[in-house]
């Protein structure tokens, strides 16, 4: 594999399309963090509330809370701006529906670069992708194509956060704020992992998304479309 280019940066708006919560805090967030740094405006929108995601909790409460989790861990790298949409936690599927709000979205913040989650079907081998994230992220790949034919008023860089990066931002500095921001995540955490403290949880998993390449910290992308 060759090495990932330098993430573009003549860019102001970013919009983060993503399926559950905690989708963007596992690597894409300390790339965030950096550009928020850099005064760059970031937006993330939510397929769904992921209130099917923490056993025990009955949907209506889970929802309310995984959103307040979400909206904390956003604040912490400067993203004040969050949208859920209510399409139903493990059953997000590419329907028109969701391309609809896909592309009411992109056209209303006008992005120059959309974050989108990873659609393969494996992380690595043995390790599959989940059904919401490949449906979530074809719907994205379908309403980008089809503002591209309608009207070719498309953002400049769709990227999604697969394991090929063809782009990478140096995150150093943004380590201990990307772990924090997964923190966030508390009572989901605290569920999923009963017996490891949730800052032990996030940095093992920071440090495992932003595997350092050339002794520096980085969060990849890979790169899907281009106008
Ligand atoms: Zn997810």
């Amino acid at each position: 594999m060759t090495s990932p280019e330098p993430f573009p940066t003549d860019w102001q708006t970013a919009l983060v399309l993503v399926a559950h919560p905690d989708d963007p805090e596992y690597g894409m967030a300390a790339a965030v963090a950096r550009w928020t740094g850099e005064g760059k405006r970031v937006v993330y929108a939510l397929a769904s509330s992921g209130e099917r995601g923490i056993e025990g909790m009955t949907p209506a409460e889970c929802g309310p809370l995984r959103e307040a989790e979400q909206r904390a861990s956003a604040k912490i790298v400067g993203v004040d701006e969050v949208e859920f949409w209510g399409f139903p936690d493990s059953d997000i599927r590419n329907t028109p529906e969701l391309r609809a709000k896909i592309t009411e979205t992109v056209e209303r913040i006008a992005p120059q670069v959309i974050l989108s989650l990873y659609g393969g079907p494996e992380w690595a081998p043995g390790q599959p992708n989940q059904r919401d994230h490949m449906e979530f992220a074809a719907a994205v790949l379908d309403a980008y194509d089809a503002l591209t034919a309608h009207s070719g008023e498309v953002p400049a860089w769709l990227f999604e956060n697969g394991p090929a990066a063809t782009h990478a931002v140096d995150v150093d500095a943004q380590f201990e704020v990307a772990v924090r921001s997964l923190a966030a995540h508390d009572r989901y955490l605290s569920v999923l992992d009963p017996d490891t403290p949730v800052l032990d949880q996030a940095r093992a998993q920071i440090d495992r998304a932003t595997a350092p390449r050339d002794d520096v910290r980085v969060a990849g992308f890979e790169l899907k479309r281009t106008r």
